[in-house]
């Protein structure tokens, strides 16, 4: 299972939406959040989670594993060059 932690949608700048992001509910507590294409299109068994619960799900964790999926990479450097 990989966790992807992603922008809720309450109190989100456009500044940090990845264009063509979809709108989608944090598997934890349900609130909306920003899915990026590139997370949407990683394969295999994703769980989305706004950016709190994914903080809670941390602490929880003392030895977390992080990952930047296939094409976030890509969108993170597009997103610098735009702002
Ligand atoms: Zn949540």
């Amino acid at each position: 299972m990989r966790v992807v932690i992603c922008l809720p949608f309450l109190g989100a700048s456009d500044r940090y939406i990845t264009p063509g992001s979809t709108l989608d509910k944090c598997a934890d507590c349900g609130a909306g959040i920003f899915v990026a294409p590139s997370s949407r299109e990683s394969p295999g068994d994703n769980v989305y989670v706004c950016m709190d619960c994914a903080a809670r799900r941390l602490r929880d964790d003392p030895d977390p594993k992080f990952e930047v999926v296939e094409g976030a990479g890509r969108e993170l450097l597009d997103w610098h060059r735009r702002n």
